[in-house]
């Protein structure tokens, strides 16, 4: 281990330190072992029993530094002080190459911000959290990581008994919008200086010289909201849970609760068993992100101008940029799944007239545009079915066109779109079977394939197609927070 523990060395509204709390029987589960590696961790000396002991939180590794992070943030609209109520920052791992982690136990038992929650996990959430997380790193979107997950050999009490977990969680930090909105609720100048600062100088460290920090600050992680929600939306992912505590500053995916892939193309598709106004449904994100974005510049006005009015009048010209960027690296991710670069007049047109043909004919989103990858896209079994409608047919004649007046060739275009349209996601009908057999009978047999497959998603395997089936129609998949 190489830790340096910064967080800790913020001013101590941010944080209680406190140890995870010991479980009784800690059990190896799965561990990433290449992520280990990418940290810089060796692990080839311990066996299992020591390693869940470590990744359990029963014995501490040498350096850790562990802390409860306070944090606020808007739920679903409203504000709330929340925290760390069942996460233990163990500290910052410095890999080789001088990278900085946050290594982070999650389910690790009560803390100070734990509310009327019993600090735990249950083993079929944090698993969700591994193998989502892992595909969406593998599909190149930026995301924290899963090192780990132990069984605790304790039961966690939810609609029934549950098998309790812990993950280990890995991010590039777990600064959150939420962390701002904190200090700025304790009306604590000095703490969200020092705050800025140190997120600056951690993920920002490129606008140390702005004019104005605040200002520049919120300009940047507005960038990488807008790029990351794009990837989302590249490969239909639905976040579900869009709260302000759940948006990092780093531009990481955080917080994998009730989300899901979408299947059949809807952008008012909604997972979450608790979200009933469909707030945080796929076609949502960007105004949601946006909307957060403002709460993050609200939190900094103080630190924008002296002057109120003036601050505000700052922040909102930053803010009220977001759809216009956002719309134009939309447009730029969409032409790429279609294989086309460089903007012209009438692609956000032919982009809309395909997607509107998706919606109509309900057709899969990863699949279609997997099928889009292909040198005869009409001829796959996605397009079969409506391959004879005089809509479809138009629109594949106008996608020719463009695709033959674009500066790219035909096998360049093809690579992109290979490149962008995965032909793998985690889908949610074999996400569940996988985590029912390892929470039932401890199976991960099936877990382990899944992982396998999703973590290889733009590699073609026609072995593998069983893999690509969506969920029967009519079936209604609903997600929980698994809290
Ligand atoms: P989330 O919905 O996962 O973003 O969590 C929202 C807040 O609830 C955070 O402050 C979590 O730490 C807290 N929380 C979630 N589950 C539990 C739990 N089982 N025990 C204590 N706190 C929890
Ligand atoms: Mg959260």
């Amino acid at each position: 281990w190489q830790f340096d523990n910064s967080y800790g060395r913020l001013k101590d509204i941010f944080y209680t330190r406190l140890s995870p709390v010991a479980v009784r029987a800690p059990e190896m589960v799965i561990f990433n072992e290449s992520l280990a590696g990418e940290l810089g961790l060796d692990f080839t000396s311990y066996d299992d029993p020591e390693l869940a002991q470590i990744f359990a939180g029963n014995v501490l590794p040498d350096g850790a530094d562990p802390i409860a992070q306070a944090y606020a943030g808007h739920q679903f609209g409203h504000p709330n002080v929340l925290g760390d109520g069942r996460a233990i920052l163990l500290g910052e791992q410095v890999s080789p190459n001088g990278k900085r982690f946050d290594i982070q136990l999650k389910g690790s038992g009560q803390t100070p911000y734990s509310r009327n929650g019993d600090g735990r996990a249950a083993l079929g959430p944090m698993l969700r959290e591994f193998i989502i997380s892992e595909a969406m790193a593998a599909l190149g979107i930026k995301t924290t990581r899963s090192l780990a997950v132990i069984a605790t050999g304790e039961p966690v009490f939810r609609e029934g008994a549950l098998t309790g977990a812990v993950l280990t969680r890995i991010a590039d930090s777990h600064l959150r919008v939420g962390t701002f909105e904190y200090a700025a609720m304790r009306r604590d100048q000095v703490g969200l200086q020092q705050l800025l600062n140190y997120s600056i100088d951690r993920h920002y460290p490129e606008i140390k010289e702005a004019d104005n920090l605040a200002l520049s600050f919120v300009e940047q992680v507005m960038d990488r909201q807008i790029d990351l929600i794009c990837q989302w939306m590249r490969v239909g992912f639905i976040h579900g849970v869009m709260n302000t505590d759940n948006m990092t500053i780093s531009g990481e995916t955080i917080d994998y609760g009730p989300c899901a892939f979408m299947e059949a193309y809807d952008p008012a598709t909604v997972f979450s068993s608790i979200d009933h106004r469909g707030r945080y449904a796929f076609g949502n994100q960007p105004p949601i992100a946006q909307w957060n974005l403002a709460r993050l510049s609200e939190t900094l006005l103080p630190l924008i101008d002296e002057d109120a009015d003036t601050a505000l009048e700052k922040a909102e010209e930053i803010v009220m940029g977001f759809m216009p960027k956002f719309e134009q690296a939309y447009l730029k991710m969409m032409g790429q799944k279609i294989g086309i670069t460089a903007s012209q007049e009438g692609d956000a047109e032919l982009i809309a007239n395909l997607q509107n043909l998706l919606l109509k004919h309900k057709l899969d989103y990863t699949n279609a545009f997997r099928a889009l990858s292909k040198s005869k896209p009409l001829e796959e079994a996605i397009f079969a079915g409506v391959r004879q409608e005089q809509e479809m047919q138009d629109w594949f004649a106008r996608w020719q066109v463009r695709l033959d007046q674009d500066e790219l060739d035909t096998q360049e275009s093809l690579t992109l779109r290979v490149s962008q349209n995965p032909a793998f996601i985690p889908r949610n009908q074999l996400v569940e079977e996988a985590l029912e057999a390892a929470e039932n009978s401890g199976q991960m047999t099936r877990f382990n394939k899944l992982l396998d497959v999703v973590t290889k998603p733009y590699k073609d395997n026609p072995q593998l197609q069983d893999f690509q089936s969506p969920m029967q129609s009519g079936h209604h998949f609903q997600t929980f927070c698994g809290t």
